[in-house]
């Protein structure tokens, strides 16, 4: 986390400054500044052993005005209520801004689930589900979670097998990021990187480049940040740089294929594992393959045209806010530049194309699963593309409308208005502000 930042003051501050943008009624604020419910559940299970622990869990529901609570559930040993929260409030922003009908809500549980055995994990996931259902918290027409960091598409069938369990009745909807074969969507694997990807030809376009004419440096080479590097190889940009937990590589010249990376990270545990082990490196193999070493806060630096941040959340902070040589920075991660960090990026007319923007591909085509589950249809991958290549075409539009009428706003700031403004539309038509 950001030195001396709370995730949820962060999104206090974001929401504030937009909201005195547009002299939003204080009312309307006081909403937003607030979740709808706080749900906070003992998650028991039982070890193989036979001990019985207890974990807690989290479900917060921010705003539901436009439509049902929308939002993934993590598993993380530093998963506390005030991220959960955080994370909530910018989903209800992020569906209003992709305009999709879903409100914003997100799950954790404070445990690693690193130190569980397979069955203690589908234990653990079953009970926390089962609570949920059974406080009326989860439903198909009420709250639809999805995978987040640490949770997986087996996660999430074990989750919606327990709530049908509890129903006596098939209910797919529920919940998304599903396999394939109980409902999941074509290209939900890869959507977050698909819409962020559809995001970057947006904004170079509406600068004047082309992929092919731009350098780029990501961090995180996960599920987002790995398909978001093919795609931008693919269309021609330059990947200079990527990172992982380990570390960071950087190309000589031009930039890495795409492949070699995943080879890397395949043979060497890591991207750093297959040139060095501790503090000793194949100098040899590194110069063949053109590659340097570096640090995560290096590659945060480096002189590129567009940053991805695709790891952490807080990694851009203000004590190194003012070393970014990024022009532009596309957040694939939730809430990888504070508050603070932003506002001195802006200052020295750095782009930072939001979260709430950026990595909504990744909700839309989970709302695109929840469709395709309440129809009983299936949709062909090139569909789900199509659409999804639209809604965020649209977004991006819509957000350079905003800021033609508020010429002073960030992307961020852009971003913001345009989700309040949905939903606080939506809760005037509701009569509750
Ligand atoms: P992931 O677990 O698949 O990948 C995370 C990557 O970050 C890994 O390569 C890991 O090694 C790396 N990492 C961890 N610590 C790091 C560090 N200190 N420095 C550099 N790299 C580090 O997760 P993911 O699904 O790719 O998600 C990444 C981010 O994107 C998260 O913030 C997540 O909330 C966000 N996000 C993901 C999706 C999605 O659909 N996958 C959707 C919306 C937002």
């Amino acid at each position: 986390m950001a030195p001396n930042k709370k995730p949820y003051q962060n999104f206090l501050d974001n929401l504030r400054h937009a909201a005195k943008a547009i002299s939003l009624a204080p009312s309307a604020l006081e909403k937003l500044e607030t979740p709808e419910a706080i749900h906070e559940f003992q998650v028991a299970f039982e070890r193989d052993n036979g001990e019985r622990v207890i974990v807690p869990g989290y479900r917060v529901q921010h705003n539901s005005a436009r439509g049902p609570y929308k939002g993934g559930i993590r598993f993380h040993p530093e998963a506390d209520l005030d991220e959960v929260k955080a994370l909530a409030a910018l989903m209800s922003l992020k569906c209003a801004v992709v305009n999709i009908p879903m409100g914003g809500g997100k799950g954790g549980v404070t445990v690693n689930p690193k130190e569980l055995s397979h069955s203690e994990l589908e234990r653990m996931s079953r009970a926390y589900f089962r609570i949920g259902t059974e406080k009326g918290v989860f439903g198909v027409n009420r709250d639809v979670p999805a995978p987040d960091v640490y949770t997986t598409p087996e996660i999430m069938a074990w989750m919606m097998d327990e709530h049908e369990k509890i129903l006596g009745y098939k209910s797919p909807g529920v919940i998304t990021g599903k396999p394939l074969e109980l409902g999941g969507s074509l290209g939900r694997s890869y959507a977050t990187s698909q819409g962020g990807f559809y995001i970057l030809q947006n904004y170079l376009q509406s600068i004047g480049k082309k992929p092919s004419d731009i350098t780029v440096a990501i961090q995180g080479f996960g599920n987002a940040g790995s398909y978001f590097a093919e795609m931008a190889q693919e269309a021609g940009c330059k990947v200079r740089a990527v990172s992982d937990s380990q570390g960071g590589l950087m190309h000589h010249e031009g930039g890495f294929a795409v492949e070699k990376l995943h080879k890397y990270k395949q043979e060497g545990g890591s991207l750093r594992g297959n040139f060095c082990e501790g503090d000793t490196c194949d100098i040899k193999k590194m110069e063949e393959e053109k590659v340097t070493m570096l640090s995560n806060e290096e590659l945060l630096q480096l002189d590129v045209d567009v940053l991805v941040l695709a790891a952490l959340d807080g990694v851009v902070h203000r004590e190194n806010a003012e070393k970014i040589q990024a022009k532009a920075i596309l957040e694939l991660a939730n809430g990888p530049v504070t508050a603070e960090a932003d506002a001195m990026l802006e200052k020295r007319n750095i782009d930072v194309l939001p979260d709430i923007l950026a990595n909504a591909g990744g909700v839309t085509v989970s709302y695109f699963e929840w469709v395709q589950n309440r129809s009983g249809d299936v949709w062909e991958e090139e569909y789900v593309n199509s659409k999804l290549k639209k809604i965020m075409d649209h977004a991006f539009d819509d957000l350079i409308q905003i800021k033609r009428k508020y010429p002073n706003a960030s992307y961020r700031q852009a971003a913001f208005i345009l989700g309040m403004e949905r939903i606080t539309n939506a809760m005037g038509l509701r009569g509750q502000i």
